[in-house]
């Protein structure tokens, strides 16, 4: 079969000619339908410092796809051949404490699909079976492709309430343009949210966002001071962009809570310690998906509370096709960029 890999310790990805993946025990077998590029993706593509750092090739990437159960391993008792799947990209040890915990989006054992094994960016894959979640039959095929990501996003705005409370998210990449989708399924107050870029404020709009603020045009420390004097009742934190951090400190009410998902290119930044103190902030770092808890969450969303998220796909390619969508990503005019196998 085919596969999209990191064949070279190099820039770049191929398409290369695999034997198909075998069943293992515990795991299940995909025809893989559609597969959704993430900055992850990006990141290998490029082979920065943190994917060289930790990839060996080759390697067949891809961590967000979804598809049809085509062959069961031994002891797998939960899921079916013809069950419609979507991936989670941690694999974890499912006899660790912490997983057993609860704590399994935090798990020492983490290995990621696509980046410390195998991943989807092909017509086959062998994953295992808990990894496989099964996808509410409302969601189009497009969107299941990319529930991995969405889950990131039903993590950061679900950590603490939403319903009736003002939300500020500062950053409208895919994952910030999901929160929006979600802060409105949950009947959010008011969504204000803070990006650069025209296109994806537009899309903020199409989401729903009540308001955007451009740091880049106008002075949002004043415009935040004036329409929510008290602050808001949370901050979800996508950019990455250190003058976000205190900006969400600064303009998150007393007793608020501040989820950072967002990763700063530098891990050392200067943040104003005595207002997260003196304000009582709750500050949360937030990483992958609670295992399970969010995807319950997530199938909730997408089945019983309307959460329509189909407007943040953009483009759609053949898989052979790969190098158009990281181009697209690239120009930073896309959203989602979804594969078809
Ligand atoms: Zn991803």
């Amino acid at each position: 079969m085919h596969a999209i890999a990191k064949v070279r310790p190099e820039p770049g990805l191929e398409i290369i000619d695999v034997p198909e993946p075998e069943i293992r025990p515990g795991c299940v077998k995909l025809r893989v339908e559609r597969a959704s590029l993430c900055g992850t993706d990006l990141h290998i593509y490029n082979w920065d410092a943190w994917s060289s750092g930790r990839m060996k090739p080759p390697r067949i990437v891809g961590h967000e796809f979804c598809g049809t159960i085509v062959e069961v391993g031994e002891r797998v008792t939960d899921r079916a051949v013809g069950d419609f799947v979507a991936s989670e990209s941690h694999i974890v040890d499912p006899l660790s404490p912490q997983y057993l915990a609860g704590d399994g989006h935090i798990d020492d054992t983490t290995e990621i699909l696509g980046v410390d094994v195998d991943g989807g960016f092909a017509p086959y894959a062998v994953i295992p079976a808990m990894n496989a979640r099964p996808v509410p039959t409302v969601v189009p095929k497009d969107v299941a492709s990319m529930l991995d990501a969405l889950g990131n996003a039903v993590h950061t705005v679900m950590d603490g309430p939403v319903e009736g409370r003002t939300i500020l998210i500062t950053g409208l990449g895919p994952i910030g343009l999901f929160a929006v989708a979600i802060c409105k399924a949950l009947g959010a107050k008011k969504v204000y949210a803070t990006e650069i870029s025209p296109y994806r404020m537009e899309m903020g709009e199409r989401l729903g966002t009540d308001l955007i603020l451009n740091p880049a045009k106008e002075d949002v420390d004043a415009a935040l001071a004036r329409l929510e004097p008290k602050g808001v009742d949370a901050t979800l934190e996508m950019s990455g962009h250190p003058s976000s951090l205190n900006l969400a400190l600064k303009h998150t009410r007393k007793g608020g809570r501040v989820s950072l998902l967002g990763v700063y290119a530098d891990a050392q930044q200067h943040v104003d310690f005595n207002t997260i103190i003196f304000n009582g902030l709750q500050v949360h770092g937030i990483v992958g998906r609670k295992m399970w808890e969010t995807w319950d969450q997530m199938t909730w969303l997408l089945a019983e509370k309307g959460l329509d998220v189909t407007p943040v796909v953009t483009h759609q390619f053949d898989y052979t096709e790969f190098e158009s969508a990281i181009q697209a990503m690239k120009s930073g005019q896309a959203g989602k960029c979804v594969l078809s196998f």
